[in-house]
């Protein structure tokens, strides 16, 4: 039986990363493989077992947290796993990838360091694997109905997963020649090995999912078709379009959207070509942006040997702790330093940074950035403080839009975009027009990997419903639904 004063005798012990100097000169994973059960073992046994688990609630999927924390300090990994497998289609990125707001909520953490929810996750997603917990799940019998899945990243992916799991014959169809989405050209190897994402999608195969790459939707195959030679069309096709930055010179040869720069990286990694055309290699860098996109462009740019890096966050650093207007269970903005600025050695992030302008040299491509300091509140440059810096390649990583508003498959299946840029729909996942739905980034606008699962799987369960009248498959989420702090 596992000691229930855990959390009182044992402190918290996150599994570590491999250093710093050794993994910058590969694009492994920055952590070594899975945290080792002894460990695990230890660290679930820290849960308390709290009675109202702000910890599930937190977590978009509902994760069973205290449920496999407590098989995993009794050493049941099968059950443990079981348990987690229950509720998230995919642990295995969730585990690597998710901010963790459960972790932000652990009750633990009011006055002591929370239980490392992520880390027991992830060795419980690995384990299941190995162990054949994690297998192909076909289901009993066919229902005879079709379904498209547009867009295969983790929104499409646990939607078509759910629906083949229900028994419906269920097609996604991807423009890129990949599958993926985000998880395969945006999110480096160095966060994610894309073997794990290959064999997620050797499961899916193996249930009966299909798949079509290299169709745009709206483009090759008209939407309305689609929708005519299928019961119901479900769209997943994320929020792709950038957010611009008017500056002058910033369409200048050599500033350059993060997602080009991001893709290109994954496409050599998986020997597309030896050396990407878009290279930092031996360049001064300048990334604006500051959120996962520009720390994936840092991570990405220092393996590539770029001569230096530096990113312009608009923003102010963020405090130390938790600010009085972000009480617990809320997952703060706190000051954090994720592997890639670990990687950077000294901080490579000037904060409260406002891009004024992009130069070009004699040769008319990019040669400087010229920033300022963003006066607090309107964000504008303050007077006297304009600095310029070196730089042949600027990497705009400032978020994203919404879905791409030039694509025709709006147009064609009648769809409307919301007053924030996504595909409108109602509380059940359904837009105006008959049979076709909408899950992940193109309705939430842009997100996280675990509110795409959880849109995918909430999706599934309202075209089961369409299709069938009636649907056992769960429901974590409603299109309204929201972190507490967005
Ligand atoms: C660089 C980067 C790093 C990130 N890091 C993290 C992280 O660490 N943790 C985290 O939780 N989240 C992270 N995110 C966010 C996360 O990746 C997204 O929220 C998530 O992938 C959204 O899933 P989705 O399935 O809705 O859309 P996407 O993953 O964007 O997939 C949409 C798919 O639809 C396809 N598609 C679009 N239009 C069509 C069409 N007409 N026909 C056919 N196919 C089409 C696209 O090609 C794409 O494959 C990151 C995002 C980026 C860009
Ligand atoms: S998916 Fe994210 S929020 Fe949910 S339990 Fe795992 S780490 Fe926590």
């Amino acid at each position: 039986m596992a000691d229930p004063r855990a959390f009182l005798t044992t402190p918290r012990r996150a599994r570590t990363r491999r250093p710093p100097q050794e993994r910058v000169q590969d694009w492994a994973e920055v952590d070594g493989g899975r945290p080792p059960l002894p460990l695990v073992r230890e660290q679930a046994s820290r849960c308390m077992d709290c009675g109202l688990p702000f910890c599930h609630n937190a977590c978009p999927l509902g994760n069973l947290v205290p449920d496999w924390n407590a098989l995993a300090a009794g050493d049941d990994w099968r059950a443990a796993a079981t348990h987690l497998l229950a509720t998230d289609n995919f642990p295995e990125f969730t585990g690597r990838l998710c901010p963790a707001p459960c972790e932000s909520a652990c009750v633990l953490a009011i006055d002591s360091e929370a239980v490392t929810i992520r880390n027991i996750e992830l060795a419980l997603a690995d384990h299941a694997w190995e162990i054949g917990v994690d297998r192909p799940r076909p289901p009993e019998r066919q229902t005879g109905r079709r379904v498209a899945v547009v867009g295969s990243g983790p929104a499409g992916l646990a939607a078509a997963q759910q629906l083949t799991r229900a028994g419906h014959t269920t097609t996604v169809y991807e423009r890129a020649d990949r599958l993926g989405g985000l998880l395969r050209y945006g999110i480096p190897p160095f966060r994610l090995e894309k073997h794990r994402l290959d064999r997620r999608l050797d499961q899916l195969r193996a249930e009966g999912t299909r798949f079509r790459t290299g169709v745009d939707v709206g483009r090759d195959l008209p939407a309305d078709r689609l929708r005519s030679d299928h019961d119901a069309v479900l769209l997943a096709v994320g929020a792709t379009a950038p957010r611009e930055l008017p500056s002058p010179g910033h369409d200048l040869p050599g500033v350059r959207h993060a997602m080009d720069y991001l893709t290109q990286a994954n496409r050599a990694d998986q020997g597309d070509f030896p050396r990407p055309p878009l290279t930092a290699e031996g360049r001064h860098v300048v990334i604006v942006g500051g959120g996962d996109t520009a720390a994936d462009c840092l991570g990405t740019a220092l393996r590539q040997h770029a001569t230096s890096v530096t990113q312009l966050d608009i923003n102010p650093r963020p405090p130390d702790h938790r600010a009085a207007e972000q009480p617990w269970p809320v997952h703060p903005k706190v000051y954090r330093r994720t592997a890639s600025h670990e990687e950077a050695g000294e901080e490579p992030r000037v904060f409260a940074a406002t891009t004024v302008g992009f130069d070009p040299g004699p040769d008319g491509r990019l040669a400087s950035v010229r920033f300022a300091h963003a006066t607090p509140g309107d964000r504008r440059p303050e007077a006297g403080t304009e600095r310029t810096l070196p730089a042949q390649l600027a990497l705009l990583a400032l978020g994203f839009t919404g879905p791409e508003p030039d694509s025709p498959l709006a147009g064609q299946l009648g769809l409307a975009f919301g007053p924030h840029g996504t595909l409108a729909r109602d509380a059940h996942f359904a837009t105006a027009t008959a049979g076709v739905f909408v899950a992940g980034d193109a309705g939430r606008g842009q997100s996280l990997i675990v509110w795409a699962i959880a849109e995918g799987r909430a999706a599934a369960a309202a075209v089961d419903h369409y299709l069938r009248g009636t649907t056992d498959l769960p429901t974590p989420i409603t299109p309204a639904d929201h972190p507490l702090i967005p």
